[in-house]
């Protein structure tokens, strides 16, 4: 302040405007030590802020396992991987950080545990300037996408990872992006979400499940999946239906099946669907099969 007053007194009188070559040299020798200071305080504030970050990653350690999980990184594979006690203290932090969340069902801690580490790929069918069946206005590929959303939210409920691989109607996926999606991803098990249609004259309607049968587990789950989610739903049970065709269910690797929840043809169904209370009721009935899925196959491991 003492700097900028003097130089205030001192350009305010005519004299010292007129003698330039002096003025300037007075300002740089008045400004030096403030821009020393400068510099100085520069330093310190790097110097503190280096030292106050690496003190707080061995306290706390900077990465708990969720968030190197979403950025597709392994947990210890930090810049401090080489240092065991920073590691063992992140470690030691990030379980405490997972402790303090109550996202464990109550049924058991051990259930819970097991369904932290599974990760279900929700695919709602369509999307993009794929609409999939239109019928009175009304899109596949919108209905599709509020039964996935709805379906991520009960896994989660329930104690799941989940990843979707669409959350707008513009975004375009074609059915080898999304195999590729779920692979990328390593998922545990793959659940397609799409909507039918029938052209004859019969009164037609109800829910299937398919599957093909060059996937491992793909049966079993889509039956799970078609049995909870019919009686959720208080839908037609029409059964399994076998493909060969059908991409993402032949080339993932995880069990995977594809739900038709309904038909958009019949009008009482496409009317239901369009609900929020019965895309619940569906999404309901489908984590209810994939948890009686991974169930049966927990059960059948050795302890
Ligand atoms: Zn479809």
């Amino acid at each position: 302040m003492g700097v900028r007053n003097n130089r205030r007194r001192r350009s305010g009188s005519l004299d010292e405007f007129r003698r330039r070559p002096y003025h300037r040299r007075r300002r740089r020798r008045d400004i030096l030590p403030a821009i020393k200071i400068s510099v100085m305080l520069a330093v310190t504030a790097v110097l503190l802020f280096f030292s106050g970050r690496a003190l707080f990653r061995l306290i706390w350690g900077e990465r708990t396992p969720e968030t190197t999980a979403a950025a597709g990184m392994h947990f210890g594979d930090s810049e401090n991987g080489g240092l065991n006690l920073a590691h063992d203290s992140m470690v030691a932090a990030a379980e405490n950080i997972r402790n303090s969340f109550p996202t464990e069902p109550a049924e058991g801690d051990k259930e819970g545990e097991g369904k932290q580490g599974v990760l279900v790929v929700v695919d709602p069918g369509h999307g993009g300037y794929d609409n999939g069946s239109n019928i009175d206005g009304i899109y596949e590929q919108e209905i599709t996408l509020e039964i996935a959303f709805c379906l991520v939210d009960k896994l989660q409920e329930m104690g799941y990872e989940t990843l979707i691989l669409r959350e707008d109607n513009d975004t375009h996926l074609f059915p080898e992006e999304r195999v590729e999606m779920a692979e990328k991803a390593d998922a545990d098990i793959f659940v397609s979400i799409h909507l039918n249609t029938y052209d004859g004259q019969e009164k037609v309607s109800g829910m299937e499940t398919w599957y093909c049968e060059k996937n491992p587990g793909g049966e079993e789950l889509a039956g799970m999946v078609q049995k909870a989610a019919s009686k959720a739903a208080g839908a037609r049970d029409r059964g399994l239906k076998i493909s060969k065709d059908l991409i993402v269910i032949r080339d993932t690797t995880m069990p995977s099946c594809l739900v038709e929840a309904g038909f958009l043809t019949d009008k009482a169904e496409r009317e239901a669907l369009m609900t929020k209370e019965y895309q619940e009721k569906i999404a309901g009935g489908i984590a209810q099969g994939i948890d009686d899925f991974i169930r049966s196959r927990k059960e059948g491991l050795p302890e």
